[in-house]
């Protein structure tokens, strides 16, 4: 399982490299959010993140390999950015692999009464506050079909929008680099969504690459909000009018918590999308 000491230990190899590492925030627990950027600082920038919600972080370690690549093979020197902020919901990706090991004592009562009693926290996706950050965002805020208003292992949006650390730190870093495009990566199901109440002509625009992007990855292209309120790719379409995508990388017939053999298809699929996403950011703004 790639874990928050994983990326540490990556960090410091990709800063070698090229990369340049700062940190976005802390989350709920106190631990710092890296963020990569590799590229020029030109307004040609991506953001691609990983890991907002805790079990699927199988996905920070795709994003780290994505970096490796990209630099590998094209440098630092592409023209463009891109920023990688690879493992969102770090408290949370600690909680499902490692359980409340990695919690301070005085949340364990909490985290078992939210979990029903259960010490296997494999499955958790919220933050350390039992808030699901995908729902968090300032975007028809409390209005997605699967919200709950409890805390919860997911789907919990939260006391009010923006309510965690780890939700204003995306939202902060978002607005400094004003990405061109952004991807956040799930598991699981093998399909890319796109909408959320996008008006001509951006609404053609995002579906374009996000066909261009089916057909990279093999996955399906889901058109409509299907209840969707509330996540990061929704609130970047709703407050700056760029293409946001989710992708659901992995096979939907992997059964929870994602085997990590799942990964080199996962890989295969996705390892020049951050390459394409760039090309198809500077294509539409130049
Ligand atoms: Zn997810």
């Amino acid at each position: 399982m790639y874990s928050y000491y994983d990326l540490l230990v990556d960090i410091g190899f990709l800063s070698r490299m090229g990369a340049d590492v700062s940190y976005i925030g802390n989350t709920v627990l106190g631990r710092p959010i890296p963020l990569v950027h590799i590229g020029d600082y030109s307004p040609n920038q991506i953001l691609i993140q990983g890991s907002i919600h805790a079990r699927e972080h199988l996905t920070s370690q795709l994003v780290i390999e994505q970096i490796y690549y990209v630099l590998r093979r094209y440098g630092t020197n592409f023209g463009g950015g891109m920023y990688f902020v690879p493992m969102v919901n770090i408290d949370g990706v600690m909680l499902a692999e490692f359980g409340l090991d990695e919690v301070p004592l005085s949340r364990h009562e909490f985290l078992l009464d939210v979990n029903l009693g259960n010490s296997d926290f494999s499955l958790w996706k919220a933050n350390i506050n039992a808030v699901d950050l995908n729902t968090n965002f300032p975007a028809r805020w409390g209005t997605g079909v699967q919200n709950v208003f409890v805390p919860s292992p997911s789907d919990y949006v939260g006391p009010y929008p923006a309510s965690e650390p780890e939700t204003q730190a995306l939202m902060n870093i978002t607005r400094r680099v004003f990405p061109q495009l952004t991807i956040s990566y799930h598991t699981k199901g093998e399909e890319i969504y796109w909408e959320f109440y996008q008006r001509e002509p951006n609404f053609s625009r995002d579906r374009n690459i996000g066909e261009i992007l089916s057909n990279l990855t093999t996955y399906t292209l889901i058109d409509g909000t299907l209840g969707s309120a509330g996540g990061y790719k929704d609130w970047c379409i709703q407050d700056f009018f760029i293409p946001s995508y989710t992708i659901e990388t992995v096979d939907p017939s992997y059964p929870y918590p994602i085997d990590y053999i799942a990964f080199q298809e996962v890989w295969e699929q996705n390892k020049d999308v951050p390459m394409t996403a760039l090309n198809q950011a500077k294509a539409v703004f130049g």
